[in-house]
């Protein structure tokens, strides 16, 4: 099963992508993360990415569709895959049917997280993740169970995105409504879009998701490998 989370920066993707990938046991995809590793390791690609990214900018197509192709191709990759953060524009989005074409295979669904952009920024902001194992918290609206120290691994650590301050933010949501909005016309020709209220508490926003995958399941828009 091949999966798209689409929505704009702080719907929820993420976290709903990784308890997606816990229950069907397929990898979570983040381009950003994939990028922000990248940036990490100092590499040549990882420089030029980071300006791009600390910005709130889009970095080239070329560069991102090379890399999800490299990417599930991987074995990990066989049963399906969910992907966060791509496609971000048509071009990608364009690419990726026809990557996906190549290798006899499709995107299944599409979940569309729907949420009211001004609560957005306050859910940027507030947000932090586990330095080790990548589990994702917010100021007020998840905070681990004991504080300081990460449910799922036990680290002390955690790290805050650099480009989730506020300027930045706004700079994002510019480039979804710009360029990553339009790609919806696009899945809802092949009726694949499912509209999830990304307002709910993260525990309903999951029922919500699971009902669609199932609805599409019934439907035949999905098949489990
Ligand atoms: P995210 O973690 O998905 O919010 O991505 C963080 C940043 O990585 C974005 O603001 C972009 O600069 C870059 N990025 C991630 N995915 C893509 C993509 N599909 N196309 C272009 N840039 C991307």
């Amino acid at each position: 099963m091949n999966l798209i989370f689409l929505g704009p920066p702080g719907a929820g993707k993420g976290t709903q992508a990784k308890r997606i990938e816990t229950l069907h046991g397929i990898p979570q995809i983040s381009t950003g993360d994939m990028l922000r590793a990248e940036a990490q390791a100092g590499t040549a690609l990882g420089q030029q990415v980071r300006a791009i990214m600390d910005l709130g900018g889009l970095v080239s197509d070329e560069i991102l569709i090379a890399m999800l192709g490299e990417r599930v191709d991987r074995p990990d990759c066989a049963r399906g895959f969910i992907l966060d953060g791509f496609p971000r524009t048509t071009v990608q989005a364009e690419a990726l049917d026809a990557m996906l074409a190549s290798r006899r295979s499709r995107i299944d669904a599409v979940l569309l997280l729907l949420v009211d952009e001004a609560a957005l920024t306050e859910r940027i902001a507030g947000r932090y993740t586990c330095a080790r194992c990548g589990t994702g918290y917010h100021d007020h609206y998840k905070q681990p169970r004991v504080p300081g120290v990460c449910d799922v691994c036990g680290s002390h650590e955690f790290t805050r995105r650099a480009d989730d301050r506020r300027e930045t933010v706004v700079t994002r949501l510019d480039a979804y409504r710009q360029d990553t909005a339009p790609i919806l016309p696009f899945y809802r020709a092949k009726g694949l879009v499912h509209d999830i209220d990304g307002m709910a508490d993260i525990d309903t926003v999951s029922r919500a998701i699971d009902h669609a995958l199932a609805q599409a399941k019934a439907a035949g828009t999905v098949t489990e490998s």
